[in-house]
């Protein structure tokens, strides 16, 4: 049996079935020259590919249209006018009659053409570079007899383990959830958006394999250890008996906490915890509801733009923030505007930045496209007639954008009010702590917003200067890190010294000891991905305000990420005891 690969757990669950292979990447091309005499054959040869991708967009299409509807299905009628392109046709057809190969001749002038696009001041044409890789790839790999890798090439009940380097948000959303089991990337860590989609819709995760693709091919049998960070390939019948009757006690665990679904979130000495749900996609809602979750602590509104050939429209938007409320009656939802950049791009993404991180991204894009965010803006005041929504900011630094973001907010209030169309104009705006900056003066921020969401994900990132995606890295990305601790520590105090709700809702309040530690520093409301919220209740349930805080104080003075974790680890230990807490810490 091949060695088990090891990675790291990102989202919980024992999977077993058939891998999968998915490189989605432009293949290597050599250059090659064409003798005179089949050039004609070439030229032929070079038609017939691009029939044969046609042919082959034309039933994805269809099928896209019947799981995901017409809008999405639109994508692939852009893919198929590109390849109908008279100009791009006859361009590589002249580059073949000057003796390259087809495969060169194409690859060269999608190179040209997508640098031309990328580059475009206008964001329609920059949204098309998504549409010409996706043909990069799907004609040379035709031209260079590849195997076929489409994304959307699994059958509902394939039960597949999808294997592959990378997975970008929006082929992550391309994927039709029926057709796979479980998700293997090379790349990625926890807080890498593969790995927080994965978490939200249940499937269970591995990322940061490093080489998984060059160990496995389709078809073998593998087992996904979502909730250990492993993959197994080629198992004997011994390891798969073994592994069975794991997720079987696992799945009983699962169960038995699932129970706790309409207990309440209340500490041993009778403190109340309010217990939030992550919803990244409108689909997630009703399930997110059922498991027990008190509202919604952070809907992230760019997985409804990913994956798309232009941005959502008023309308569309007002239905799915209207579909998240309805789904969890007067709750409070909590709806994030724009966070995209960074590693969330709409297809065709933005032009190339140095430091995307550090970019133009969130509300710094949103601020600069007045006209675009007004868009969400008027949707957000529309939908928030149908139930508790709130406005959330991401990756503030300074008062001065949330004053910005409330100019806009009230213009496109007046905007509602000229067109005669129902809306709320008293929507609460809040803001995510999720930069150092942000944390540091958060009391700049009092005056101005009703609430602070801590982004744990972007502010351990941001403040240890450790990328959050890159998996080796994954050691450095500590967030029990005194400096971490600390703006956290800061940010709750002067939240609560003024009035204000401090909430968590970045990955941190998802992991026994951290969540822990957090409600130790004083946190009562923390959101999660909804499959983890039993799990969460459990911990709740089990400890007591005091001892936390005197665990939580303990470990803002330790001096290394390691001891803190020993140190909540000792107590949360002593509140639960050793068997519940190990089960536990196996479940998140
Ligand atoms: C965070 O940064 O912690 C967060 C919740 O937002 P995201 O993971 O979407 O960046
Ligand atoms: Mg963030």
């Amino acid at each position: 049996m091949p060695a088990t690969i090891h990675g790291v757990s990102a989202s919980p669950g024992i999977v077993v079935g058939p891998a999968h292979l998915l490189f989605w990447e432009v293949p290597e091309v050599r250059s090659r020259v064409i003798p005179e005499e089949e050039v004609e054959a070439e030229v032929t040869r070079f038609h017939a590919a691009v029939d044969q991708a046609l042919e082959r967009l034309r039933a994805i299409r269809e099928r896209a249209e019947e799981k995901a509807g017409a809008t999405e299905a639109a994508i692939f009628d852009v893919q198929m006018a590109i390849l109908q392109d008279v100009e791009l046709r006859s361009r590589v057809e002249t580059l073949i009659r000057q003796s390259l190969a087809a495969e060169k001749a194409f690859d060269l002038v999608l190179l040209e053409w997508r640098e031309h696009f990328g580059r475009s001041t206008n964001p329609m044409m920059r949204e098309r570079v998504g549409d010409l890789t996706d043909v990069h790839i799907r004609v040379v790999s035709l031209l260079l007899n590849l195997p076929d890798h489409d994304p959307l090439d699994l059958e509902p009940g394939a039960n597949a383990i999808l294997v592959t380097h990378d997975l970008t948000p929006s082929l992550t959303i391309q994927l039709d959830r029926r057709a796979i089991a479980g998700i293997a990337t090379d790349a990625g860590t926890r807080t890498s958006h593969v790995a927080i989609l994965a978490r939200s819709l249940g499937l269970p995760a591995v990322v940061g394999l490093i080489d998984a693709t060059s160990k496995l091919v389709t078809g073998d049998r593998v087992i996904l250890d979502g909730t250990n960070g492993t993959l197994i390939p080629r198992p004997t019948a011994a390891v798969l008996a073994q592994f069975a009757a794991r997720a079987e006690r696992e799945k009983a665990a699962q169960m038995e906490l699932a129970a706790l679904a309409t207990a309440e979130a209340v500490m041993t000495d009778g403190t109340r915890v309010t217990l939030l749900a992550n919803v990244d996609l409108p689909d997630e809602a009703v399930p997110a509801a059922a498991s027990g979750a008190e509202g919604v602590g952070l809907m992230r509104t760019e997985f409804l733009v990913l994956n798309r050939t232009g941005m959502p429209s008023e309308d569309e938007q007002v239905e799915a923030y209207t579909k998240v409320a309805k789904a969890f009656g007067g709750y409070p939802v909590v709806i994030r505007t724009y966070d995209l950049g960074g590693d969330k791009l709409p297809i065709g993404g933005f032009p190339e930045e140095p430091n995307p991180f550090l970019g133009w991204r969130a509300i710094r894009m949103c601020l600069d496209e007045p006209e675009l965010f007004k868009v969400q803006l008027r949707a957000l005041l529309r939908a928030a007639v149908h139930g508790d929504i709130r406005i959330l900011l991401p990756l503030v630094v300074s008062v001065e954008e949330v004053r910005q973001a409330r100019f806009l907010l009230q213009e496109s209030a007046a905007e509602l009010e000229r067109r005669g169309v129902p809306f709320r104009a008293d929507v609460p705006l809040g803001v995510m702590i999720e930069t150092p900056a942000a944390a540091m003066s958060a009391d700049s921020f009092v005056h101005d917003v009703s609430f602070f969401s801590i982004g744990t994900n972007d502010l351990v990132q941001y403040t240890l200067a450790v990328d959050r995606g890159n998996a080796s890295l994954v050691t450095r990305f500590t967030p029990l890190h005194p400096a971490v601790l600390r703006l956290i520590a800061r940010a709750v105090d002067v939240g609560r010294g003024a009035n204000l709700e401090v909430s968590v809702c970045g990955e941190m309040a998802s992991q026994p000891l951290m969540a822990y530690a957090l409600l130790g520093l004083g946190i009562r409301t923390l959101s999660v991905a909804a499959p983890g919220i039993p799990v969460l209740k459990r911990i709740v349930r089990g400890v007591n305000a005091t001892v936390a805080a005197v665990a939580a104080r303990a470990a803002l003075a330790a001096d290394t990420p390691r001891e803190a974790e020993q140190l909540l680890r000792q107590s949360l230990a002593d509140e639960l005891g050793e068997d519940l807490l190990n089960g536990l810490l196996g479940l998140a």
